[in-house]
């Protein structure tokens, strides 16, 4: 291609894809470079995301809920079922459906927008003897090209962290793409890792009926959630969910054979255990994706963890080169790496204008996490541990689901909701939720801290009733310990 675009941004993940359409929204002459294949070996749009993570792991994970409370739930509501039974490569193909649809919308979006879609992999090459643009090479299966573009936005993702003990071959031993395209439920399976992937499919196979183990490096259970929630969520989801969970645990080794994954390991008190499977998922968090794309060749710097280095307006160190999602440092979250394409795009438009934009910048303090499980988890700002550790003095209030009538309605009462608050100024520095839901909850608190709301703001703001909404509202009531309902 002779012609100079304004941005060429490199990966079509919800980083990449979401850039480009906000780039070209903004009059910007823009490409996107992908090289994702599908099963099928044709190219698809939307990266992990779409294709092997957020949007079929909640596709599964809300099949085999259903299946879960048809089998457990139902009777109490006085509904009979006979014979219950799950077909397993429907649901699969249910999901993938599901895929095919959302990655099939980005190359509507793309053509909508008029962004420019090139198949490959891109390589950044150098900047041309002007100054003005960069050149980058286009891989597509052993054919060769090259564009221009005065902007670049790297949006390369991450892929799963290998494991040298436990090789994945997807047929024993399995990543969490492979775990999303199993064809059968495995009597018994091992999952490597209980982070958020592996609750999150442990919950699926479970839930279908798989006697699941988790073995978790780490002695202490989600470390980075809110404790008292970590504590609540390990209770739930050993006693109610079924999972084995198993913290500390180090593995010795692995061998698969045709009838089993042998697996052997140490526990937290250091005794040597073996396990036998039928299958392995191996997920022990990810790594971003720098390999072939010219990172030394054009000098571009990055951590010792292999992440592209980045400001906080996620420019590099290179000029008029960016790069955001996974491939950089903060959460490895679908919603954060778009809302960082989006932010660069508004900032290398409104240079373009000579205006530079203030808002081109991601508060990556208020981001929500959620993990989807039964029940879910989902919090946004600091821990009650974090809050402890850095010294500063805060207010608590909490509630549990029990006492709210939408949740006993729902016969989903397990969890709370906790608010913490600046002691002194009552501004909100945190929002702790488990229990039904709560992944629609956490945006109350997400709005309420963008705009640095007290306590007493959500205390005051009218909540529908019966609606679990409550829960949050007579949390924000208990940190002035003005709880009604309790
Ligand atoms: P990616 O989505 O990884 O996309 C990067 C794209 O760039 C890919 O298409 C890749 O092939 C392409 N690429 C890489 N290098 C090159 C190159 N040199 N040239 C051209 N193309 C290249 N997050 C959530 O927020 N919510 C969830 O519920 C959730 N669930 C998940 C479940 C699973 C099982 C997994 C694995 C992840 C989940 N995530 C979830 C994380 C989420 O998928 C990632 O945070 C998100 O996809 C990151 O977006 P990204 O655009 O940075 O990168
Ligand atoms: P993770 O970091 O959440 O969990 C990995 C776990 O593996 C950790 O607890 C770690 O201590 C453990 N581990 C590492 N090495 C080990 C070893 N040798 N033996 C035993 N345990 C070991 O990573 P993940 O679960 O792979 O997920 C990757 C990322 O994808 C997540 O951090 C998250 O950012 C994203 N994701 C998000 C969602 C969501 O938003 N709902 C869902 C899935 C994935």
């Amino acid at each position: 291609m002779d012609k100079t675009f304004d941005v060429a941004v490199i990966g079509a993940g919800p980083g990449g894809y979401v850039a480009a359409i906000r780039c070209a929204q903004l009059g910007l002459d823009t490409v996107c470079i992908d090289d994702w294949k599908n099963e099928q070996g044709k190219p698809t749009l939307g990266g992990t995301c779409l294709n092997v993570g957020c949007i079929p792991s909640k596709a599964l994970l809300e099949s085999s809920e259903n299946y879960a409370r048809a089998g457990h739930k139902f009777a109490e509501h006085g509904i009979k079922l006979n014979a219950l039974s799950v077909d397993v490569p429907t649901m699969i193909a249910r999901k993938d459906k599901i895929v095919k649809a959302f990655t099939g919308g980005i190359t509507m979006l793309f053509k909508k927008n008029k962004v420019t879609s090139l198949h490959g992999r891109g390589k950044l090459l150098k900047r041309d003897d002007g100054g003005n643009a960069w050149t980058i090479q286009v891989n597509n299966d052993g054919k060769e090209s090259s564009i221009l573009a005065k902007h670049v936005i790297i949006a390369t993702g991450s892929s799963p962290r290998e494991l040298s003990v436990a090789p994945v071959d997807n047929v024993k031993i399995f990543d969490s793409a492979g775990a999303l395209a199993l064809q059968e439920i495995p009597q018994r399976l091992a999952i490597i890792g209980a982070g958020v992937i592996g609750l999150e499919l442990g919950s699926v196979w479970r839930r279908l009926g798989a006697e699941v183990t988790l073995l978790e490096a780490q002695s202490e259970f989600l470390p980075a959630v809110d404790e008292q929630v970590a504590k609540e969520a390990l209770k739930s989801l050993t006693r109610e969910t079924g999972l084995v969970i198993q913290t500390g645990a180090e593995i010795q080794s692995v061998t698969a054979s045709q009838d089993s994954v042998d697996i052997e390991y140490t526990d937290r008190e250091k005794n040597a255990q073996k396990l036998a499977v039928d299958k392995l998922i191996v997920a022990v968090g990810r790594v971003p994706n720098t390999d072939g794309l010219g990172v030394n060749e054009a000098g571009l710097k990055h951590d010792e963890r292999g992440y592209i280095a980045v400001d906080e307006y996620c420019r590099t160190n290179l000029p008029d080169v960016y790069a955001v999602g996974d491939v950089v440092r903060g959460p490895m979250l679908a919603h954060k790496a778009s809302e960082e394409g989006v932010a660069v795009a508004e900032w290398i438009a409104s240079k373009r204008d000579g205006s530079p934009d203030a808002t081109a910048k991601v508060d990556l303090g208020i981001i929500p996490w959620v993990i989807y499980t039964a029940p879910e988890i989902a919090w946004v700002g600091k821990t009650e541990q974090a809050l402890k550790a850095e010294g500063i003095a805060y207010k608590a209030g909490q509630f549990p689901f029990m006492a709210n009538g939408r949740a006993r309605a729902l016969g989903e009462t397990t969890g709370f909701v906790k608010v913490l608050a600046d002691a002194e100024t009552d501004r909100i520095l945190g929002v702790h939720m488990i229990g039904p839901y709560v992944s629609e909850m956490i945006a109350e608190a997400v709005v309420a801290m963008g705009f640095a709301a007290s306590s007493e703001d959500l205390a005051h703001i009218v909540h529908a009733h019966p609606s679990l909404s409550e829960v949050l509202h007579e949390a924000a009531l208990g940190v002035a310990k003005r709880a009604l309902h309790i």
